[in-house]
């Protein structure tokens, strides 16, 4: 079993809703949400003309493969609606890997720690309120 952190957004529609709903279906596709952070209201970031997000971080557990779980976030976040958006625009959910244990990915699609995780505040704050040792690690050599 993996250990995974996972970020999670939403700016559109009934965002607590969309929250419970993407973790719903996490749970159908076999992942275990082991923890869920605060969710907390943020302003928007890079493209400012849109509604306030709501952001978390998720921990799960599973036995899927970096780029089969991507594949399946995508596939959550197409079931739930969202269409083709631009990079930081709005959206009814973002489902982002943020680590995957302490492996590292960098390919054209997928790119593990999340390559703007340790400049949102709106990642690291839940995130350290589930796991603080890794928050601390992230600027280790490792990652
Ligand atoms: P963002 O979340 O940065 O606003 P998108 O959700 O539109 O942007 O994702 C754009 C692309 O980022 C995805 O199609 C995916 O292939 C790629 N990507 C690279 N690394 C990751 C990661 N760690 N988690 C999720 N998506 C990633
Ligand atoms: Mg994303």
């Amino acid at each position: 079993m993996a250990q995974v952190y996972l970020g999670i957004g939403t700016n559109l529609g009934d965002r607590k809703k969309n929250i419970s709903t993407a973790v719903e279906l996490l749970k159908k596709h076999n992942i275990t949400v082991t923890q869920i952070s605060s969710i907390i209201e943020t302003e928007p970031v890079g493209y400012t003309e849109q509604d306030k997000f709501l952001n978390g971080c998720l921990a799960i557990e599973t036995t899927l493969d970096p780029h089969t779980l991507l594949k399946t976030l995508k596939l959550i976040e197409k079931t739930m609606g969202r269409t083709e958006t631009v990079v930081n625009g709005p959206r009814i959910i973002d489902l982002d890997i943020l680590t995957y244990d302490d492996i590292k990915v960098d390919t054209d699609e997928l790119t593990i720690p999340h390559p703007r995780m340790k400049e949102r505040e709106f990642v690291l704050t839940p995130l350290k309120e589930l796991n603080p040792e890794l928050v601390d690690q992230l600027n280790d050599a490792r990652f």
